[in-house]
């Protein structure tokens, strides 16, 4: 038996947290995180390079109202109902944070971000997971144990899967205006229609989160936010506090949210075509994956062979993730949609790798 812990460390409840650690090895053609394979925002890109001393030497501005102007600007929302941070994963966070003082849980829809497990153990909630299927058939499964907030991800990662809007208002509708919060993360609606923004706004407990990291290309710049109503926004901003937007990061995301070049539009447009070419291309090799309204594709494989096949793939320079027995899906590999050329050396080596995979 371990002796008892002493003094303040370790946390019992990060005993079982460990870093996250995705395969980040380098790879000729990276298809694993899903940024933007066209590359960056040539707006945000020409902001970086005309910096000047304050850029760097002076302190950004307090709550990035800049940024939230610019938010508010492309969704046609107030400024009042913007949140933003270091990634959508810190406007999570500062939610996760505003909520009850401590413990409670979050119920998940699964599979789904992988961050949202070890974000609710971080801040000392429980997460609930409750299988899309089921979850689908009886929206009141997600409101068992009385849960603090509610996740959803439309589009859903990693399976693509856009919830039908009428569910989501049935979610909405049965959280009320004083029960859970519900968390609409929408870091893949660009490449869908019908999303959450700014229709959110009508509710006072829910909250839509985008993140600057997948369709603008700035994954390396950390910006996200969020759209909720005024009230919930406030009691977000509480727990964000001041200076989370760097001064440079502010200001590029400001240039590629108004997209003066449409360079997004145009990204996002051959986007879409190129995952309607890949699915039909693994149609024809009777390996099909489902639908998807994201920038990516959830192939499913035999049981057991998601690790092996995202090795074999990695004998081709090309990367992929693995998701190992998800719920509802099994074995499967994600794959990021990008460039055309991009999708043929995918193609090429998943040819071979499948191939050797049925002897
Ligand atoms: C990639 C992703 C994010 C983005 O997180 P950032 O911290 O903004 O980079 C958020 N939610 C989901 C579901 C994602 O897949």
């Amino acid at each position: 038996m371990s002796a008892p812990a002493r003094g303040p460390l370790p946390r019992p409840d990060y005993r079982e947290l460990s870093p996250y650690a995705p395969d980040r090895r380098p790879v000729e053609i990276d298809l694993s995180d899903n940024t933007n394979l066209w590359g960056t925002h040539p707006d945000a890109l020409a902001v970086i390079r005309g910096a000047d001393t304050d850029a760097l030497a002076r302190y950004p501005s307090l709550y990035a109202d800049a940024l939230r102007q610019a938010v508010a600007r492309r969704h046609g929302v107030k400024v009042d109902q913007v949140t933003t941070g270091c990634g959508s994963d810190d406007v999570l966070d500062s939610l996760w944070r505003s909520l009850a003082e401590y413990g409670g849980t979050v119920t998940h829809v699964a599979p789904t971000f992988s961050m949202v497990e070890p974000l609710s153990r971080m801040n000392g909630r429980e997460a609930r997971p409750v299988a899309w299927s089921r979850a689908l058939a009886d929206p009141e499964t997600l409101f068992e144990g009385d849960p603090l907030m509610v996740y959803l991800c439309r589009p859903n990662n990693p399976t693509g899967l856009q919830a039908p809007s009428e569910w989501v208002e049935r979610v909405l509708e049965i959280a009320g205006d004083d029960g859970p919060v519900v968390l609409i993360d929408e870091a893949y609606a660009d490449f869908a229609t019908d999303a959450w923004i700014p229709r959110v706004t009508r509710y006072p407990r829910a909250l839509a989160v985008r993140t600057l990291s997948k369709a603008y290309g700035l994954a390396g710049l950390r910006v996200g936010y969020g759209v909720g109503s005024a009230s919930l926004i406030a009691e977000i901003e509480k727990s964000r506090g001041p200076y989370k937007v760097s001064r440079l990061a502010e200001a590029a995301a400001v240039a590629a949210l108004d997209d003066r070049g449409g360079w997004v539009e145009r990204t996002v447009h051959e986007c879409v075509e190129n995952r309607a070419r890949l699915r039909a291309a693994l149609d024809d090799r009777g390996t099909p994956a489902p639908p998807s309204s994201a920038n990516f594709v959830l192939l499913p494989v035999e049981a057991g062979r998601a690790v092996p096949t995202v090795h074999a793939l990695r004998e081709f320079e090309v990367g992929a993730r693995p998701f190992p027995d998800c719920p509802d899906v099994g074995d499967a590999i994600r794959v990021t949609v990008g460039p055309w050329p991009m999708m043929e050396r995918f193609l090429a080596a998943w040819d071979t790798v499948r191939t050797g995979e049925s002897r």
